[in-house]
């Protein structure tokens, strides 16, 4: 089995799992690896600006804080993101508050000195890529579409969609929910699927609405035919970014979807369809400024939610699958900080393991991290089924039921916010035969 420390390594897609492996293993393996070489191939020609915004938990704040990429954001001014100390809901019926998802403990502070942060994806990618341009051995090749590949005996080869090939010691597939590299070679077998829902997202003008926002800074609009996310995403308070999770059926989502090369009246027809979507569903909402929101002449993209189930096949002899390519699951707060973990844990093991085989750096690897991931699927996938549609009584329990478990989750929603991939104690490598064989023998003349 070959033990050639991986020089020239391979990452397939630059969003965050793929960034945050690029740099998290350029720091762990410089030191051992001077000549080390890291490509990043992603498929679009430019850094994508569709996507909306994101919220990051303390966790995934204080690991893009390990890499460099806080302080990038920071430097961006009001643009780099806003604080948010709580996500507060809100029932869409009776407008009242249900509980609220704390960022701060009692004193105000954050877990671990970080809070909550919704921040544009766009905005989040420029910093992670203004952090790569000071790396010296990392080099991002946009326009590359992965769409294929293989393993050879030597080295791991990708074949994009222009003809061209590259190879690697070692690919690392963080290629999203629709990994090529998962559906294309390491795990054929096992494509996403869709999940029934939806987003519909939007970005407002604050200056646009006339009532009063009901938030600080971040809210969930609970309704019996799905929910609202209303935060502010930049530190002025300028504007809002909506998100309604809806239910929607596979087939209805071909009728709505945006693609390139449309018409105009076609991409009319979908954008008022949408509207009226939106309209049906939350029109009658308590609240004002989603009222507002909803009546207004604001562009509703759809993004339909696909999982990935973690259950597959993750890595084979040269290649493996981190983020979203290996267990994409239906979004929640927390699902950036797993690819974020994810790279940072895999760069340590594979800096602890680097004279052993790639075989042994994926067992290590998937060992410490199955079971959190498979546990986190599944705790995932129970919050979004609360966001299908009800009927009038299971919409009144929900709304009861909700406050109950944001309570009763606190404490583990809190220590969880601790986490450290930077600390965590790693599995160590088996002794190798030769050591094993020379501890015996000076054991034996001891004795
Ligand atoms: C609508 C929505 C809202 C979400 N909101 C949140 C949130 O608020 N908080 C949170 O923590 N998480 C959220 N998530 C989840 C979060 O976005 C993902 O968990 C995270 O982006 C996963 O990162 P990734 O790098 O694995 O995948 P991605 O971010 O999807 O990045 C994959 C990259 O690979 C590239 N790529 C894809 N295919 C190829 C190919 N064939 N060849 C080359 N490159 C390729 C893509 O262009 C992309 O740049 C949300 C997800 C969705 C869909």
């Amino acid at each position: 089995m070959d033990t050639i420390r991986p020089r020239n390594i391979v990452i397939v897609g630059a969003g965050i799992a793929g960034i945050a492996c690029a740099l998290s293993l350029s720091k762990e393996l410089t030191p051992f690896v001077p000549d080390l070489m890291i490509t990043v191939y992603e498929r679009h020609d430019i850094l994508s600006t569709s996507g909306g915004a994101i919220n990051l938990t303390p966790v995934a704040q204080r690991h893009l804080a390990q890499l460099g990429v806080l302080d990038e954001l920071d430097r961006m001014g009001p643009e780099g993101g806003a604080d948010v100390d709580a996500i507060e809901l809100f029932s869409m019926r009776s407008g009242r508050p249900i509980g609220s998802i704390d960022f701060t403990d009692h004193n105000g502070n954050g877990f671990g000195g970080y809070k909550g942060r919704r921040v544009m994806r766009i905005v989040l990618s420029v910093a992670m890529l203004t952090v790569v341009e000071r790396a010296k051995n990392i080099e991002i090749v946009f326009g590359k579409k992965v769409v294929g590949g293989e393993e050879l005996e030597d080295r791991s080869v990708l074949h994009f969609q222009d003809g061209t090939e590259a190879s690697g010691d070692l690919v690392i597939g963080c290629d999203g929910v629709h990994s090529a590299v998962r559906t294309q070679f390491v795990d054929v077998g096992r494509p996403a699927e869709y999940t029934g829902l939806s987003f519909l997202q939007a970005t407002i003008d604050t200056n646009t609405l006339c009532s009063p926002i009901h938030f600080k800074s971040s809210s969930l609009n609970i309704s019996r035919h799905g929910s609202i996310l209303a935060s502010y995403c930049d530190r002025d308070g300028d504007q809002i970014f909506a998100a309604a999770i809806v239910q929607f059926s596979q087939d209805a989502l071909s009728r709505y979807r945006l693609e390139p090369g449309q018409d105009w009246a076609t991409q009319h027809r979908i954008r008022c369809a949408l509207r009226e979507e939106i309209r049906d569903r939350f029109g009658k909402t308590s609240l004002p400024c989603i009222r507002e929101m909803i009546n207004s002449k604001a562009d509703w993209m759809l993004y339909p939610v696909y999982q990935v189930r973690p259950g597959g096949r993750w890595s084979m002899n040269r290649t493996i699958l981190l983020g979203d390519a290996a267990h994409a699951m239906p979004p929640r707060d927390e699902s950036a900080a797993y690819a974020l973990d994810d790279a940072i844990l895999f760069s340590r093991i594979l800096a602890r393991y680097r004279s052993e085989p790639l075989t042994e750096v994926f067992d290590a690897y998937e060992s410490l991290r199955r079971d959190t991931i498979n546990r986190a699927f599944k705790e995932s996938r129970r919050m979004w089924e609360r966001n299908r549609d009800m009927g009038l009584f299971e919409g009144r329990l929900k709304e009861w039921m909700m406050s109950f478990h944001i309570k009763s989750h606190e404490s583990a929603r809190e220590a969880a916010w601790e986490f450290d991939a930077t600390k965590m104690a790693l599995p160590t490598p088996a002794p190798s035969e030769d050591l094993v064989s020379l501890n015996s023998f000076l054991r034996e003349r001891t004795l």
